[in-house]
């Protein structure tokens, strides 16, 4: 059994400007990876900016990183961060600006992959990186704490996780950053972290030692599930009305989520969610929730899932199945796109093997 997350965690409202002096061991010059406006709106982009002003830190700003970010714009973003002589990032946003930014990093560690940068990416020889400071503005990915980065691949019409694997040095986890989320944004990426805790905790690679995160994880998500359900937390005008420690418990859940999977992965409905949003533009987190009932009604090992349902206080599989239902409505995948999805997952054993039981086609149809 092996536990490692090299991270160092920061996680308190105000933890950026409370702890600058983080940023100043880092390098001499950052580039700041981001999207196009919520770090804007915020007040993480101003945070970030304020301390490597105060640190006398010059920094360029990337924020070109769209949702599900390609090869192609990690490839762009290391060809500015070479010609500026970067040597440190700043990422802040969602899961995409910092999967991104660990592509960015190592790519621009090592200029010579730029022009081939998806060969390089997914190549199983190591390449370090530049170090890397997270500021997480959504509570679903734990990218953050993951050495993942998953980027889209316009080559083959599908995500797929770089088989390069790099940890943020830092992480300053401020929920305030969460205030300005829209609701339905808010339930993709809570019910993403929710998928993290579950697919780790019924996983090849669970164990007593990295089930204490799974386990405390779908403790924490569970204790606030009934927030974010929408007669409770969705305006009429579409905003999420949380309150601060709510927000606090997800971003606390979504964090555990996070160094849960980097011990054992994720899963069957991460796998088979990846098509889905690539065709289909759904969001990340709603792609992977739509294939937990059927994740959680194969799983051979009842025990655990009773146990699994019991950590997030629901009454049964049933239950859980209505309540996230209310969150997600129902799936609709093409029948065309859902074949070839289940086809493609079932010829990928690499993606199979956290599923520590047999699967067949068979049973992967009745997912949906
Ligand atoms: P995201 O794609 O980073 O962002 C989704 C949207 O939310 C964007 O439009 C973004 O706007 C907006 N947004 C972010 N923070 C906001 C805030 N505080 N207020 C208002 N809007 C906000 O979403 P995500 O679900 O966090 O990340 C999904 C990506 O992470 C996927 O590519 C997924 O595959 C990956 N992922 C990675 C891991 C891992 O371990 N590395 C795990 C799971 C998923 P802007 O574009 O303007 O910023
Ligand atoms: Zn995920």
């Amino acid at each position: 059994m092996k536990l490692y997350m090299p991270t160092k965690v920061l996680f308190e409202r105000g933890c950026v400007r409370a702890h600058g002096a983080e940023l100043q061991v880092l390098g001499s010059k950052a580039m700041i990876v981001t999207g196009k406006h919520s770090s804007r709106i915020n007040g993480s982009l101003a945070d970030v900016e304020a301390v490597l002003t105060e640190n006398g830190q010059p920094y360029v700003i990337f924020d070109e990183i769209e949702e599900n970010p390609s090869v192609e714009t990690v490839a762009r973003a290391a060809q500015i961060a070479v010609a500026e002589k970067v040597d440190f990032f700043v990422a802040i946003g969602g899961g995409s600006p910092m999967d991104a930014s660990k592509a960015i990093s190592i790519l621009c560690r090592h200029p010579e992959a730029i022009a081939e940068a998806e060969k390089h990416l997914y190549d199983k020889t190591p390449m370090d990186g530049y170090p890397i400071a997270a500021v997480p503005t959504t509570s679903g990915t734990g990218s953050e704490v993951t050495p993942y980065a998953i980027l889209t691949l316009h080559s083959r019409h599908t995500k797929q996780s770089i088989a390069q694997h790099l940890f943020a040095q830092v992480a300053f986890v401020d929920a305030g950053y969460l205030r300005t989320s829209s609701y339905a944004n808010m339930v993709s990426t809570c019910v993403d972290a929710l998928a993290h805790l579950i697919e780790s905790y019924l996983n090849t690679n669970a164990n007593e030692l990295n089930r204490m995160y799974s386990a405390e994880g779908l403790r924490v998500w569970g204790a606030v599930k009934e927030a974010l359900l929408p007669e409770l937390a969705k305006a009429a005008d579409g905003s999420m009305t949380l309150a601060d420690e709510t927000l606090d418990a997800f971003m606390r859940a979504s964090v555990i989520a996070g160094i849960a999977i980097t011990h054992t992965g994720t899963s069957i409905p991460h796998g088979l969610s990846y098509p889905v949003t690539y065709e289909m533009g759904v969001p990340h987190g709603k792609a992977v929730g739509y294939f937990l009932p059927g994740f959680l009604r194969a799983y051979e090992n009842r025990e655990d899932v009773a146990r699994v349902m019991e950590l997030l206080g629901f009454d049964g599989l049933d239950a859980f199945c209505s309540y996230l239902e209310q969150l997600i409505g129902r799936p609709q995948v093409a029948q065309e796109l859902w074949e070839h999805d289940v086809e493609l997952l079932m010829s990928n054993p690499a993606k199979l093997k956290n599923y520590p039981y047999e699967m067949t086609t068979e049973i992967l149809r009745n997912f949906l």
